[in-house]
């Protein structure tokens, strides 16, 4: 059987994150995604502990689990046949090398824990280098190196790390501003400690795949979803001979290949980069993405010069042409993007956010409407543009930029539609 699991978001907690981004909330909302593992997102930062600490409990397989007052909250007026098992991560984003507990900039990257005690023992440990507890700091700024930080984690049984969205901007690894251009370069002889390196949504397999310096590392895809309708909007599959095999360390162990798991990593989800914030060259005056060489000044405000966006540094980086052997991937927007692209609209409205949710009710969680439901059970639910375009990004054939531009086919409202 195959599982979805999100291994990186983040609680109300963390800078600019949805208040919505309540444990219930994540719960119901995984369910109607249809994700079957998710990280806690936030773990060290002692409010949101408290809380999962108080509705999440440890299993036999090493993940947490809800309480049954967590699972009936999360479950208030959603169809049962929606209702799926979900399993929790302890995990956290944190941000290396900072020059203050509140600057903003730094170099992200994941670390997860396999048990509360884990999370205690690093949060002590971190302790002195930022402002664990702080408002605002979910994802807390550490005043040490990336490869100081893989050291203290390495310091506690059974935690992971791995660098997050390694091709960003701004707040990256492999990012053309402060970042480095080898992964070797942020961690020396530790490199080989790491649990793989998030690829995440300026980046796909077939990207990574053309820089032969990353060869030996396993490319995960999670949403860092700030908001409820983003999670699991990219997403990695594992598949395992039952539910009871996935365990902490089989699924950390089917990423990283270090022991043998009965588990595997079988392929990713992918958001389209195209859509990504910072795939063409940023401009941080315009605060927008514009396709001209990033060595210029900004086409449009003429004030300041490009910052390399995600497809120029791939450019950049890669020793390929054509990527070496990856896992099987398929980028698509999630479906309340797509229905709100598809309507000509930037932001969905509530119409479209009526119309999405009966479509769940009708047709079953949203990774199954994306992937697996007949193209005429979802035009008789919905309208035929959409089943169009859904079966035209589950065969990778969706041209994502022209449908930024095609003009809006009629959008039946969500009351002329037959409701569960
Ligand atoms: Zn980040
Ligand atoms: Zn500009």
């Amino acid at each position: 059987m195959q599982l979805a699991a999100d291994l990186h978001l983040h609680s109300r907690y963390a800078r600019a994150v949805s208040p919505e981004m309540t444990l219930p909330n994540l719960l119901r909302w995984a369910q109607i995604k249809g994700l079957d593992a998710l990280s806690t997102g936030d773990c060290l930062h002692g409010p949101w502990l408290r809380e999962i600490e108080g509705h999440l409990s440890p299993g036999n397989d090493g993940l947490l689990h809800p309480s049954s007052e967590l699972l009936t909250a999360s479950r208030q007026n959603l169809p049962e046949h929606l209702h799926r098992s979900v399993r929790f991560v302890l995990g956290t984003e944190v941000s290396c090398g900072a020059r203050s507990t509140d600057d903003p900039r730094g170099i992200h990257v994941l670390i997860y824990l396999p048990d509360f005690a884990a999370v205690h023992a690093l949060r002590a440990s971190l302790t002195a280098f930022s402002d664990l507890d702080g408002e605002k700091q979910g994802r807390p700024a550490l005043l040490l190196s990336p490869r100081d930080v893989l050291q203290r984690s390495l310091a506690i049984p059974g935690a992971h790390f791995s660098p997050a969205h390694v091709f960003n901007s701004f707040v990256s690894l492999l990012n053309a501003v402060d970042g480095h251009t080898r992964v070797t370069d942020a961690f020396g002889d530790l490199t080989s400690e790491l649990l793989g390196l998030e690829a995440a949504l300026t980046s796909t397999p077939a990207h990574c795949r053309r820089l032969s310096q990353l060869d030996r590392h396993a490319l995960l895809a999670n949403s860092d979803a700030h908001s409820l309708p983003k999670l699991g909007r990219e997403c990695s599959l594992f598949e395992t001979p039952t539910e009871s095999d996935f365990t902490y360390d089989s699924l950390f162990s089917a990423i990283n290949r270090r022991k043998k798991s009965p588990v595997r990593l079988v392929g990713t989800e992918e958001y389209p980069v195209t859509f990504a914030r910072y795939w063409l060259n940023w401009c941080s005056h315009c605060q927008q993405a514009h396709d001209a060489p990033a060595h210029g000044t900004c086409p449009v405000c003429r004030k300041t010069k490009l910052v390399l966006g995600a497809r120029d540094r791939l450019a950049q980086l890669a020793d390929r042409d054509a990527p070496a052997r990856h896992l099987p991937f398929v980028e698509r927007l999630p479906l309340l993007q797509l229905l709100t692209t598809l309507a000509g609209r930037a932001e969905p409205n509530d119409e479209i956010t009526r119309l999405y949710h009966a479509l769940i009710g009708n047709l079953g969680a949203e990774r199954t409407i994306l992937n697996e439901t007949e193209p005429e059970a979802i035009a008789r639910a919905s309208f035929p543009a959409l089943a169009d375009a859904i079966i035209a990004q589950r065969a990778g054939r969706l041209d994502f930029a022209a449908l930024r531009h095609r003009p809006a086919p009629p959008v039946p409202s969500a009351d002329q539609l037959p409701l569960f």
